[in-house]
């Protein structure tokens, strides 16, 4: 037999593997239902792979270990795992595949109606409390009593949203067991500040470059949407570089972001069409063309930064011109920490993959422990990537466990 502890996207892909294969699987879930992850996301639509999994999308201290994991797992093969559940897809923009209906309700539904129909067990309201090896068992503690099994599986993902069963347990019970845990951190998060300025923006949302700065020095860059907040900033372009800054974070290194409020502009441009305007439009006062151009919240924000003072026509000197410029193209912003595993979408870290056979996902250390998903040290970029990891990985132990 097999138990699997966690039934969220790799649990659930490794039980349905496993099952079809003819062995006896038994799933122990903390929450009420499973897949509460896959209920809420891409907002309830559900971004259930991605068309082009390159490694070089998926994130983790050894990511030539990544490669062999993903070696053969292909979007076609994770495709055809939730055609055989009757889950269709469509692709959208830069690859994201979603659900035809583009319902992550009717995923959860589809993959528990074929655990049922393989006769998996599926305990919920079950939370394993302790692991332990047992001569050639695993015992499980559990809010249900003790189990026990040759061959265990932990998918019991990462720290990311607790409110839906995110937890370092599993983490922490494969510790117990002799197994390195790199420090989960949040990734795929916002950031906050401690700049009062934002909390005057909050809400207002623009298409932006941003880069992050790490003492003073250009670490990754990012384009697409900013969301200023009471807090700080998030949004596409803030959670796609929030990995790096979070373990920049966490090793106590200075944290700024550079913001190009004008993305589509060059300074050459954006200081010339500032320049023309002395000569030729002078009537119009500074503040309200930056209004033609940025949020009105935005605009009086953008002139205290400049230091510029609005007194009238003649506001524009080359001096004046020079410092909006500059501005508008690398508005700093200190970054003080993310926010915490609440509002984070998944996590860095997780078990070592050092440690584990990348082809049946099995501990090195302890036959017939198995891992998959979010609870090892790999995280994928936004996009699909994490479902795309948590499927195949899973998957992958189905098919490895013996019978
Ligand atoms: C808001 C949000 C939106 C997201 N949107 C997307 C998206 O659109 N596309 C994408 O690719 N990724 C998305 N992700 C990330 C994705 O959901 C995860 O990477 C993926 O669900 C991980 O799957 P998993 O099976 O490894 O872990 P999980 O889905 O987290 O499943 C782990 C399960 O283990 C259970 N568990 C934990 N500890 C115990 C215990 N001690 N005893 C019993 N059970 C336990 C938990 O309750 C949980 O059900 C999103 C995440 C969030 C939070």
């Amino acid at each position: 037999m097999l138990i699997i502890v966690g039934a969220g996207a790799a649990g659930l892909a490794a039980a349905i593997t496993a099952a079809r294969r003819g062995i006896e699987v038994l799933v122990l879930e903390q929450n009420d239902r499973p897949g509460k992850k896959i209920l809420v996301s891409g907002n309830g639509r559900c971004n259930i792979a991605n068309r082009y999994p390159d490694p070089l999308r998926f994130h983790s201290t050894h990511p030539e270990l990544v490669k062999k994991a993903l070696q053969g797992y292909d979007a076609q093969r994770v495709l055809a795992f939730l055609g055989s559940l009757g889950i269709e897809t469509e692709e959208e923009e830069e690859g994201k595949l979603f659900p035809m209906g583009r319902q992550a309700a009717s995923v959860v539904k589809l993959l528990t109606r074929e655990c049922q129909r393989l006769g998996v067990k599926l305990v919920t309201g079950c939370q394993v409390t302790e692991i332990r090896q047992e001569e050639r068992e695993f015992a499980l503690e559990s809010s249900r009593g003790t189990y026990r099994c040759r061959q265990l599986l932990l998918t019991t993902g990462s720290p990311a949203a607790p409110q839906l069963g995110g937890s370092n347990a599993g983490m922490l019970f494969a510790q117990s067991l002799g197994h390195r845990l790199i420090p989960p951190r949040p990734a795929l998060v916002a950031l906050e500040s401690d700049a009062r300025w934002t909390q005057r923006v909050a809400g207002v949302k623009l298409p932006s470059r941003i880069s992050l700065l790490v003492s003073g020095a250009l670490v990754t860059e990012r384009e697409g949407d900013l969301l200023f907040t009471d807090y700080g900033v998030s949004g596409l372009a803030v959670l796609d570089l929030s990995r790096e800054a979070s373990l920049r974070l966490a090793d106590w290194e200075p944290c700024e972001l550079s913001i190009d409020l004008m993305p589509h502009w060059s300074k050459e441009r954006l200081d010339k069409r500032l320049s023309d305007r002395i000569d030729t439009e002078r009537n119009l006062p500074l503040d309200l063309w930056l209004e033609g151009v940025f949020h009105r919240k935005l605009v009086p924000i953008i002139l205290e930064i400049s230091r510029i003072r609005i007194q009238g026509e003649k506001d524009l000197t080359r001096k004046t011109i020079r410092q909006l410029v500059y501005t508008i193209k690398h508005l700093k912003l200190p970054i003080e920490k993310t926010r915490d595993f609440r509002y984070a979408e998944v996590a860095t870290g997780g078990i070592d993959l050092a440690e584990i056979n990348p082809e049946r996902m099995e501990s090195r250390k302890i036959p017939g422990l198995y891992f998959a998903g979010e609870i090892l040290d790999v995280d994928g970029d936004r996009g699909g990537f994490n479902f795309h990891w948590a499927w195949s990985s899973g998957i992958r132990v189905g098919n490895a466990v013996r019978k």
